[in-house]
């Protein structure tokens, strides 16, 4: 059965990277059995000039009927001045809670190639691939009750309020588990059960949820710990599960640990498996127009896409190691340049992609 694939070019650099992640998409629908059918809507600043919203209904429509998204990415300095319930922002916002995407996968990979990008020793980092897990649509960010009263002696306080059920931890631990199993066998679950009750329930139900997969080793940590350790030696790690607001912050230093911003995809589910597919940088307004944003988290996002949504792993790996493949032949983006290899822009490094898979099909 056909599948449907959304295509929001978002801002900034968006609609350049995302143009190239269509073409591997393309070069695929029409060299094999991938049987996809793309539509494109309006999110963010982009939905904004157009509508005056930042998730036009027709968009998140088109988002639901859709079995995946491909996301480039919103924001930037022209809608900064607008009140926060209006900003591109919200639109990203919105698909997340609408479509109940609560598993957010941030895989932070250094492909080999690119070891002196990090900001750590080569060999700390060489071959790094972790996978965090990270909750999505609870905890913190959204726990009630929150916000800023003056109730206690005229003194203004700020509340906010962690909290999980059950249901919410087990299904959040399920996915990286499931994970796990087709990876390197182990999870570590981070958590700050020493202090906070709740993530003392999160370690027991991360336990209970471990012991129906004999095959994956569980391990606990608590998160000052597993900061430390990310930095002091992220290579021990595999699958990381943790809540909202600790994944939030670990994700972001995972992925500096790999030097390279504009390698990184990232993946958030639902509970059917839909999930929506975008780099993890932003829309970079400082290069947007200039065809010189590298295109590679996109593409790797499609890789994502087809491994968590589409169940083709096969051509997931096509498109990792055509990835693989163009990094090893010298071509670098801006943002990857390093002595002695060849710099190109965005469409140039999507076309040497979809080359190097061609190349790949014929030998
Ligand atoms: P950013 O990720 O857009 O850019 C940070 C730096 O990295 C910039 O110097 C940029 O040029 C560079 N960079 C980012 N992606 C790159 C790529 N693919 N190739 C080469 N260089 C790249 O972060 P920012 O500057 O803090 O934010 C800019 C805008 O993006 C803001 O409006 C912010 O709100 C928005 N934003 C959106 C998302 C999203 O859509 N998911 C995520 C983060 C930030």
């Amino acid at each position: 059965m056909t599948k449907k694939i959304l295509i929001l070019p978002g801002d900034g650099i968006g609609p350049e990277i995302i143009a190239e992640a269509v073409k591997v998409l393309a070069f695929l629908r029409d060299g094999s059995d991938l049987d996809i059918a793309m539509d494109e809507a309006l999110v963010g600043g982009a939905a904004i000039d157009a509508t005056g919203e930042p998730l036009p209904d027709a968009t998140l429509d088109l988002a639901r009927q859709a079995d995946a998204v491909l996301l480039g990415a919103v924001g930037g300095p022209k809608w900064e001045p607008l009140p926060i319930e209006i900003r591109p922002e919200k639109g990203l916002l919105g698909l997340r809670r609408e479509l109940g995407l609560f598993a957010n996968l941030r895989p932070a990979i250094l492909y080999p190639q690119l070891a002196d990008a990090s900001s750590l020793k080569p060999e700390l980092v060489a071959g790094l691939d972790i996978m965090i897990v990270r909750e999505l649509t609870g905890g913190i960010y959204f726990g009630q009750p929150r916000g800023v009263s003056a109730r206690e002696g005229g003194e203004r306080v700020g509340v906010n309020t962690l909290r999980y059920t059950e249901s919410e931890i087990r299904r959040i631990c399920e996915v990286a588990f499931d994970i796990a199993g087709k990876r390197d066998k182990r999870v570590c679950s981070v958590d700050k059960a020493n202090v906070l009750e709740c993530t003392e329930l999160w370690r027991e139900v991360a336990t209970d949820v471990g012991a129906g997969y004999p095959n994956v080793v569980l391990s606990h940590m608590y998160v000052d710990n597993a900061a430390m350790q990310l930095i002091r030696a992220p290579k021990q790690f595999d699958v990381m599960v943790t809540t909202n607001m600790f994944g939030d912050i670990l994700s972001d230093a995972a992925a500096m640990l790999t030097g390279s911003i504009g390698m990184l995809p990232s993946a958030s589910l639902n509970e059917t498996g839909k999930g929506m597919y975008e780099p993890i940088h932003g829309s970079a307004p400082d290069i947007a127009g200039k065809g010189t944003a590298n295109p590679l988290a996109t593409i790797l996002s499609v890789a994502m896409m087809l491994r968590y949504s589409l169940d083709q792993p096969g051509l997931a790996e096509r498109i990792e190691g055509a990835v693989s493949n163009v990094l090893d032949a010298g071509l670098r983006t801006s943002d990857i340049m390093s002595e002695g290899m060849r710099q190109v822009g965005t469409c140039d490094m999507g076309d040497a992609v979809v080359n190097a898979m061609a190349d790949a099909s014929r030998a």
